[in-house]
Formats: C-alpha cells, structure tokens, sequence
C-alpha cells in the first residue's frame, strides 16, 4: 500500500526488532519445517508475506527480499526496478523521475538505513540483478535457509536439504 511505504521506513528500526524475532522462532521451527517439508510451506508462506508485506511495504513479492538493505523500501517498486539505487534521475523534491506522484525508493531507502543502522550503510552492498524465476516464492522461507545452512549443523541438524 502506498500511504505505508514512508511510515515503514520511518519506523524501520523496531519493524526490524519485530522481524528478527519472527527469524529467531522461524529458525527454531526449522527441524519441524524441514520435516514437514518447504516446499509444501512455500504457498502458504506466499500468502502471509503478500498480505503482511504488501500492507507494510508495497512490496512486490520478488521472492529474493533485500529489504534489511534498503532500510525497508521494496526496490521493486522503482520503475526500473533497479537492485543497486538510485538512478540519476531523481528530482530535486525527491520524487520519481519516471513518476512524479511516487517519492523515489531509494530515497526512502536512505531514510530506512539511517533509521535501522546508526553509522552503518548496509545500503552500500552492491546486489546481485533481480532473478525473475524465485517471483512469487517465499523469500522468508528461502532466507531462514539460507541462514541455518551458513550456521551449521548445530543449528540445522543436518546440512543436508536445509
Ligand atoms: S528516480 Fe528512483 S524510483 Fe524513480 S526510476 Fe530512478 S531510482 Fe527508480
């Protein structure tokens, strides 16, 4: 929703208290989602994060969420959908080159990052180009994963599948 993208980044920082602490219980849960199988969670999970993500942030369920970079302003938003913001027509007022009625998103995404990480710039990482066949997965599903892999197998239980 549109109105909600600049209160989100305006209250980026305890939006992502509350999100990692939904990342602490979904990686505790790992072994019994594991189990259950994440493939069969996938749509389920879709359906939360459309609802909850599109609400929040306009997101557009790109299935590879970089938002914890972006100071939690979807890029997907930007006509360009530029990974790697912004492009160098942003105006002045800080609004859309392509859409003059949208502030620009990485405009917010300063604002987010500024919010979220006193001194630091995580939206500074240069990200890889949008991959269009993870569309419409879930990307907190994919994110839990990949980071119980990076743990080990203390927290996974396995390497294996996880
Ligand atoms: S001004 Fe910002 S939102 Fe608009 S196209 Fe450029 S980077 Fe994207």
């Amino acid at each position: 929703m549109y109105p909600m993208r600049s209160w989100s980044v305006r209250n980026a920082r305890w939006l992502s208290v509350i999100y990692q602490g939904i990342e602490v219980v979904l990686k505790m849960a790992h072994p019994l989602m594991k189990r259950v199988g994440y493939e069969r969670l996938d749509k389920p999970f879709v359906k939360v994060e459309k609802v909850t993500k599109g609400f929040l942030f306009d997101s557009q369920s790109c299935g590879q969420c970089i938002m914890s970079f972006t100071g939690l302003s979807c890029p997907m938003n930007c006509p360009k959908s530029i990974r790697n913001g912004p492009c160098g027509g942003v105006r002045a007022n800080g609004m859309c080159e392509v859409n003059a009625d949208m502030t620009c998103v990485w405009v917010l995404a300063w604002e987010g990052n500024k919010r979220m990480h006193k001194g630091e710039y995580p939206i500074q990482v240069v990200q890889p180009p949008v991959d269009d066949r993870l569309r419409g997965s879930s990307a907190w599903l994919r994110d839990i994963r990949q980071k119980v892999a990076q743990q080990g197998p203390t927290a996974s239980g396995s390497f294996e599948n996880s």
